[in-house]
């Protein structure tokens, strides 16, 4: 896609710090990380969203993005990790060309995610939502 910034870094049109690449898949470090040492993995291949991205792809996209989650906990000392994927402008997704967040994480990283969780009226309310998924699956 010629006006996708990721396939962009793909083609070397414009730079990235790559930190891995493999045939299909290329991982770089964010511009705006979340927490410092914040790496995004991309398929080479524009794909978007999850749900057009074939399966194989996806498992390989995963792939390493784990190994990316092992090389910062033994690398850079991180205590945890949020591996989390974005798919749509209505869930922050502002890069469409489908990409894993690897965000490293500290105990006393200081961030807070504005995680909200909110509660159903009642079961059958929760009841009616799980059978309207679990009808398309
Ligand atoms: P999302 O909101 O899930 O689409 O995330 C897009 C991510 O891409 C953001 O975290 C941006 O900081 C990051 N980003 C945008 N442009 C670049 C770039 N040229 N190089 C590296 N990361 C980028
Ligand atoms: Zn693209």
């Amino acid at each position: 896609m010629s006006d996708c910034i990721f396939c962009k870094i793909v083609e070397k049109q414009i730079p990235a710090t790559v930190i891995y690449e493999d045939d299909e898949v290329l991982a770089f470090m964010d511009i705006g990380p979340i927490v410092k040492g914040h790496a995004l993995v991309i398929p080479k291949r524009h794909c978007d969203p999850v749900t057009e991205t074939p399966d194989e792809l996806l498992a390989k996209l995963h792939i390493v993005a784990k190994r990316i989650a092992e090389a910062q906990m033994n690398g850079l000392g991180a205590d945890g990790v949020n591996i989390m994927q974005n798919n749509g402008a209505a869930a922050g997704q502002e890069v469409p060309h489908i990409h894993v967040h690897v965000i490293p994480r500290f105990s006393d990283d200081g961030h807070h995610w504005n995680w909200n969780p909110k509660t159903y009226d009642d079961f059958d309310e929760m009841n009616a939502l799980a059978a309207q998924i679990q009808n398309h699956l």
